[in-house]
């Protein structure tokens, strides 16, 4: 259930909704605009909307003649960015932090930036390749990282804090940190049996220790008892006191 959190007067909600508006109109006003002619020159007839979805859904879909595109922000996904443990593992976020873009620093704003460029890169990416190419492969992050060394970035970065400030939204998430500390994610990266960690469970701070790390999931040692945990469930000790 989504918590309605005020920000100065305005719903979150209905301000998500406006942003997603927004993520909406510089995809397709900033960047669609700019790449118009090398997409229609490529796949004449691709036909590109954009839309506010309601749910979580966020993404660039497609059929596979390229007859038909759609932007979807999806407003839940939007009202989660400003959710410090929801944003933290978002994959924007994480690319945030791993591969430099927004000089590294994760806040709502730069995260809601980097989906719109996230997004786009997947239409380039349709539009360069016959077959259906819609994952994250290494070609993939090769275009996103062009976009993030080109203008884009900063132009749709500046209209989306100015956004949130016509609509009295600080640049914060709602616990009232300005940014995700990067050594959570050199924690991610480089953690190990043995390191102490901690969980957040109902708001509340639970100690624990890593006794094994997988793939995906960490077993991790609380008290007598051992969990098997999402890694990006598991967090650096003192997160919060960064
Ligand atoms: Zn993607």
């Amino acid at each position: 259930m989504l918590k309605n959190i005020k920000s100065n007067g305005v719903s979150m909600l209905s301000s998500s909704k406006i942003l997603a508006q927004a993520l909406c109109d510089l995809t397709e006003h900033v960047l669609y605009k700019d790449k118009f002619h090398w997409i229609d020159s490529r796949c004449p007839n691709f036909k590109i909307s954009f839309t506010v979805g309601t749910g979580s859904r966020t993404c660039f879909k497609f059929d596979s003649r390229r007859t038909r595109g759609k932007f979807v922000y999806g407003v839940k996904r939007i009202h989660e960015r400003f959710d410090f443990f929801s944003s933290v593992r978002l994959l924007t976020a994480v690319e945030i932090a791993d591969r430099g873009y927004f000089h590294g620093k994760v806040t709502p704003s730069t995260s809601l930036a980097a989906v719109v460029l996230h997004e786009f890169a997947h239409l380039i990416e349709v539009v360069r390749h016959d077959e259906r190419n819609g994952s994250h492969t290494p070609e993939f992050y090769k275009v996103l990282d062009r976009m993030h060394q080109s203008q884009y970035p900063a132009i749709i970065h500046s209209e989306i804090l100015n956004k949130m400030n016509q609509l009295g939204i600080n640049d914060q998430f709602t616990n009232g940190m300005s940014a995700i500390p990067e050594s959570q994610y050199e924690f991610w990266r480089t953690m190990r049996a043995g390191m102490p960690c901690e969980l957040f469970i109902n708001e509340s701070v639970t100690p624990g220790k890593i006794e094994k790390v997988n793939r995906k999931r960490v077993i991790v040692q609380v008290g007598n008892r051992s969990y098997s945990i999402h890694k990006q469930c598991v967090y650096m000790k003192n997160l919060l006191a960064v």
